[in-house]
């Protein structure tokens, strides 16, 4: 049988930082994945931004970790020399009614710490010459993009260069094995604390630990579109919209990736499959409970109701153009193309409560602890979530 310090299923940017800090700490640790890479799933899917600490409520895990964990990654991306570019974003309003809303966003970013200013529609044109607002708008100089898929690499080698380290690809986690067992399908592997960060996975792991039995995790699916490289040049930065504040989603975007495609979207759709990333991709005999899943949520809780409604017509091009045109002057349908880039958000739900949790969520066992919620922007402020998510650990392993 295999030991390690701690296990941890999952190498997404979850597990991967949280592997990092546990070695810088001497600690012996073995991940996981069912994939034979990472970043196959959301931590490979996202939109690279490394967003500011703008939208998250006070006192709230997401607050205390998106601007430490954004510093943290920039610092990370200059030193290993990772593709990194510092292009700021604005926050635009749509309408006048948007306006209050905008404002309490400046408000609450500015008493978080945020570095974020609020600019007229002259000083937006410096920033952003294409974006349009309404009176003013919030720009913050310190979002920043990235390649999510080459820092999971640089992670991953960071492991691959310690004594201390190991990453198993291609091996499954299923459960229980025993006391401080885990049972894979590569066999049993004992352990002095598990970490679960299994993603859109990991309520099922922690329900089979006997864990989160409140809670089940509902996939949303994230599609994009592209600027044609013609119409790129619209773009400088990260233009958003205010977001809707009954929504965990930030509404669709147009974002410069670090090689100069701008993308736009995601959109929050109920999927089907926790990997239903295409129409028919992913989908699998818990297709039935989702969809059941969504039938209650959906006449039950105003939220979910609220997405459900507004965001699947983004399916059909001239709804989703119609979004996007109002956040850029002079964008034409034909500046906008298709693209395959598709993630799976998985949203944490109360189904006691009936709520969306809208902020991380761990909980611990005897000798496991599951990260349940890993929701956007997990991955700005996994580097800050890191060593709180590793003094836990070590707490279980005694
Ligand atoms: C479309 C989209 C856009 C986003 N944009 C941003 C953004 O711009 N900025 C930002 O900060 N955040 C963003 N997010 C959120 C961010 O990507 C996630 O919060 C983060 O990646 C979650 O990381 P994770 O490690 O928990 O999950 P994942 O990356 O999903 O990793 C979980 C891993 O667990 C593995 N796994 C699952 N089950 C098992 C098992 N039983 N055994 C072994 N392995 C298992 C999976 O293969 C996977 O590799 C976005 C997300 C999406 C989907």
């Amino acid at each position: 049988m295999k030991h390690a310090d701690i296990v941890i299923a999952g190498a997404g940017i979850i597990g991967l930082t949280l592997a990092r800090e546990l070695v810088s700490q001497g600690v012996r640790v073995l991940v996981l994945d069912k994939e034979d890479r990472p970043g196959k799933h959301a931590s490979g899917r996202n939109s690279g931004v490394l967003h500011a600490g703008i939208y998250y409520s006070p006192g709230s895990a997401r607050a205390a970790t998106c601007l430490a964990g954004n510093r943290l990654m920039r610092a990370y991306c200059k030193e290993r020399g990772l593709p990194l570019t510092e292009s700021g974003k604005v926050i635009v309003a749509k309408t006048e009614a948007e306006l209050p809303v905008l404002r309490a966003l400046y408000e609450r970013a500015v008493n978080a710490g945020a570095e974020v200013s609020l600019v007229d529609q002259a000083r937006l044109r410096e920033i952003e010459p294409h974006a349009r607002t309404v009176e003013q708008a919030i720009h913050s100089p310190l979002t920043a993009v990235v390649d999510p898929k080459e820092i999971l690499k640089s992670l991953r080698a960071d492991l691959r260069a310690s004594v201390l380290a190991e990453v198993r690809l291609g091996v499954t986690a299923l459960g229980p094995g025993g006391r401080r067992v885990l049972s894979t399908s590569a066999g049993p592997v004992e352990y002095g604390a598990l970490v679960n960060a299994c993603g859109a996975y990991a309520d099922k792991l922690a329900h089979q630990h006997g864990l989160g039995l409140r809670y089940v995790l509902v996939p949303f699916k994230g599609v994009y579109r592209k600027l044609r490289p013609e119409a790129a040049h619209l773009v400088r930065g990260s233009i958003y919209p205010v977001p809707d504040p009954s929504t965990p989603f930030l509404g669709i975007h147009f974002t410069r990736s670090v090689y100069g495609d701008v993308y736009i979207g995601p959109t929050a759709i109920p999927a089907f499959g926790r990997e239903n990333y295409g129409v028919l991709q992913g989908l699998d005999a818990e297709a039935p409970e989702i969809l059941w899943r969504d039938a209650v949520l959906f006449a039950t809780n105003p939220t979910f109701r609220t997405v459900a409604l507004s965001e699947p017509r983004k399916y059909l091009f001239r709804h989703f153009f119609a979004d996007a045109a109002k956040l850029v002057d002079s964008l034409r349908p034909e500046d906008v193309a298709p693209s395959p880039k598709a993630g799976i958000r998985p949203q944490l739900v109360d189904v006691v409560a009936n709520t969306l949790v809208m902020d991380f969520l761990t909980e611990s066992g005897e000798a496991d602890l599951h990260v349940l919620n890993a929701i956007s922007p997990a991955f700005t402020s996994a580097m800050a979530l890191a060593p709180v998510l590793a003094d836990k650990a070590m707490a279980l392993a005694g």
